[in-house]
């Protein structure tokens, strides 16, 4: 056995080459504490570590569970987050949405901002981490709190970014206002089918009724009351999803935007509250 033979493992089990690829290097950063400059090193791998490392590729064939759930950390915004199958696993597109957050916060010197459905608080945390603003998440799960909590501590952010337990706004308090309220909310029309991989993410955090619209527009809806004046609201969006939610925000909000991904898709729509 070597690197290539457990890469092929994975491809011939259907996972695509780069990402085979990917997945083989945070398996032996993660359990045999070989980095990619041992291997431009040329550092041998020992026979009990390739073992691991084997042993590891099949769990994933298996199982069918992302990577980040196998080692337990996400990398997001320069950061390892820690995950488990209680939270989403940060995706890259939601770099395009906290880029944005983090620039609009400076620009406009936000005190504070609170990010509805914080799920692992990657968003809350690097906000907190880039920014002077305190972000106080919210979910509706207290196993995601625990992790989001966990999250706090490992990039040193205490006091921060905090996080309350609370079904969108529900347990937000009248008169508690925020210069910015962000959301990568669960966006995918209820019933899509998904692939094997996500099909372990909590359905809580990816499926909404409405065709994928309804977190759009309750938070939308009650976003105003929780606003400073002048205050933003920003969202992650789903595919096809921009049109619909302008819709909801013109209403109350102004100098509405919208920003594309890599792949052309509208992934991000902010606006300031009218
Ligand atoms: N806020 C978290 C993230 O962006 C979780 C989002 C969710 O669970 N829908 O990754």
């Amino acid at each position: 056995m070597n690197i290539q033979m457990i890469t092929k493992l994975l491809t011939d089990a259907g996972i695509e080459e780069n990402e085979a690829k990917i997945e083989v290097k945070m398996l032996l950063e993660h359990f045999c504490h070989y980095t990619e400059l041992d291997r431009c090193k040329g550092v041998e791998l020992s026979d009990n570590q390739l073992d691991i490392l084997r042993q590891k590729a099949e769990l994933r064939i298996e199982t069918r569970l992302p990577v980040q759930y196998i080692i337990g950390e996400a990398y997001f915004m320069g950061e390892w987050f820690k995950v488990t199958p209680d939270v989403l696993i940060p995706r890259d597109e939601t770099e395009i949405l906290v880029r944005k957050a983090i620039g609009i916060v400076k620009e406009e010197r936000a005190k504070n901002v609170l990010d509805i459905g914080t799920g692992s608080g990657c968003i809350a945390c690097t906000i907190a981490k880039n920014t002077e603003a305190v972000v106080l998440g919210v979910d509706i799960s207290s196993d995601a709190l625990r992790i989001a909590l966990d999250n706090v501590t490992r990039l040193g952010i205490n006091n921060r970014a905090v996080f309350r337990k609370s079904d969108l706004f529900s347990k937000v308090r009248e008169g508690e206002k925020f210069d910015m309220i962000i959301s990568n909310p669960p966006y995918i029309p209820s019933g899509t089918e998904l692939q094997l991989e996500v099909r372990h993410e909590p359905p809580e955090a990816l499926f909404a009724e409405e065709n994928g619209l309804e977190y759009y527009r309750k938070i939308t809806e009650q976003a105003p009351e929780f606003l400073n004046n002048e205050g933003w609201l920003m969202f992650e969006l789903g595919l096809g999803e921009a049109g619909a939610v302008k819709q909801f925000m013109e209403q109350k909000f102004k100098n509405i935007e919208i920003i594309k991904d890599l792949a052309g898709i509208d992934r991000v729509i902010y606006g300031q509250i009218i």
